[in-house]
């Protein structure tokens, strides 16, 4: 596991300032394993260690859950040697427990990502046999019609001869630009610019609006993030 100076993580979770936390410690306030600690640079694991501080023990979650409104321009990865990717718009607080990006969005697309190091309810929400829809907002170069909707109604078949499972189009406004929401229930590379060009339109801007039951919250502006609540996680799992 990740050990970190005892200060730093004091700091993150709000104990105050390093230098505060230096002055908490060295008055023996500290204990980590039933040992007064009086050096703040040292190093614990938060998962392992038990650390009291004023007589409380210090409760450190395991896991946390954050729902971001993904921006343009940034990848869905924990890490990348040159591009900025999602967990970096994240503060160190948050860095601390090793998230990664459930799934992904393309980095011209925008919208709900779930960010999390629960790799159990990641495997759950991937899960291919499981179909967790997935409800994307696209603008679309081109007249989508009721034709487009019956043929996504049947899935379409994609460039590389895959034929997808049904997906819901819904047509938001018909035009030479078109809006409309789309739901599917698997996650193939690029899958809505893929399946609209199977209908000969392009995708000009895609924004993911839904996963499974929770909906991306219109508050968060783009690049915006924050943790989602119990009830959400009730309605994830
Ligand atoms: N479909 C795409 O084409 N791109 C995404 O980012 C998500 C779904």
């Amino acid at each position: 596991a990740k050990t970190q100076r005892l200060d730093k993580l004091l700091s993150n979770m709000g104990y105050g300032t390093r230098k505060e936390i230096k002055g908490i410690v060295k008055k023996g306030w500290v204990l980590v394993n039933q040992n007064v600690v009086k050096d703040s640079s040292r190093h614990v694991d938060p998962y392992q260690d038990k650390i009291i501080v004023n007589g409380e023990e210090l409760i450190y979650k395991e896991y946390i859950y954050i729902m971001m409104n993904k921006p343009q321009g940034v990848i869905s990865a924990s890490f990348d040697p040159r591009i900025e990717t999602v967990v970096d718009l994240l503060p160190e607080k948050y860095q601390i427990y090793d998230p990664f990006p459930i799934g992904r969005l393309d980095k011209d697309t925008e919208g709900l990502l779930l960010i999390s190091n629960d790799g159990k309810l990641s495997h759950e929400l991937l899960s291919p046999k499981k179909h967790i829809p997935k409800t994307y907002f696209a603008i679309v170069d081109g007249k989508v019609d009721e034709e487009d909707v019956a043929r996504f109604n049947e899935g379409v078949v994609l460039e590389d001869g895959y034929k997808t499972l049904p997906g819901q189009l819904r047509i938001l406004k018909s035009a030479e630009l078109s809006e409309i929401e789309l739901t599917i229930y698997e996650g193939k590379f690029h899958q809505v610019k893929r399946m609209f060009l199977a209908v000969g339109k392009t995708v000009t801007y895609l924004k993911r609006i839904s996963m499974g039951n929770l909906k991306l919250d219109e508050n968060l502006e783009l690049g915006e993030f924050r943790e989602l609540t119990e009830e959400e996680l009730d309605i994830l799992r």
